[in-house]
């Protein structure tokens, strides 16, 4: 494809997991229109959007975004959900610490159910609440190394690290499939 030799275009199934409210389709939302709007329903109807990454190496990856409906509220349909993600983007809201506690209890349920492959990041939104805080970053950082994941603070509303963890998560993808 004229890009450097070791380039590779990869398609990949990205799924978001996590309390209702955390803010998902927001990130989906700041990740590929570039845009926040607090009053939006967007997550009427499933939705599928897809967006793509370009690396350094001209490698390219094509996400697939699997956003649900709200279906978050029913955890028996969410192995049809995950089923052949490479990517599970799994969120709370620094704000809510029983959305940090349902957060862990998604990483053990990938663990269990997953691809073996599949990659987790862990992703503490609304991080533009400061004052509100209640889930201290230092607990992100902590349980996500012990879960081999990749962890990240992230505000839809500001666009604070919304790009960075899409790349980070295409970095992972993109070395472990060579
Ligand atoms: P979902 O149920 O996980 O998809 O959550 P939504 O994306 O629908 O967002 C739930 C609510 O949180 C909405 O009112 C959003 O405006 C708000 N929200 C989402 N992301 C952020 C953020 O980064 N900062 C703040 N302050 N509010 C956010
Ligand atoms: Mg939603």
């Amino acid at each position: 494809n004229g890009g450097a030799p070791d380039a590779k275009n990869l398609r990949v199934k990205l799924v978001l997991l996590g309390d209702s409210g955390v803010g998902k389709s927001c990130i989906v939302l700041r990740f590929v229109r570039g845009q926040f709007d607090p009053t939006s329903k967007v997550t009427v109807g499933a939705s599928f959007l897809s967006q793509t990454i370009a690396l350094q190496d001209s490698t390219t990856v094509k996400f697939e975004i699997w956003d649900t409906a709200g279906q978050e509220r029913y955890a028996a349909l969410a192995p049809l959900y995950y089923r052949g993600a490479a990517v599970a983007v799994i969120v709370y809201d620094i704000t809510s610490p029983e959305s940090f506690t349902k957060a862990q209890y998604w990483v053990k349920e990938l663990q269990k159910h997953g691809s073996p492959d599949i990659v987790m990041a862990l992703v503490g939104n609304k991080a533009d609440l400061q004052d509100s805080r209640e889930v201290p970053a230092q607990d992100g950082i902590d349980y996500a190394e012990k879960n081999g994941m990749f962890f990240i603070e992230t505000s839809a509303k500001t666009a604070d690290n919304i790009n960075q963890l899409f790349e980070s998560v295409s970095v992972q993808l993109s070395c472990s499939r060579k």
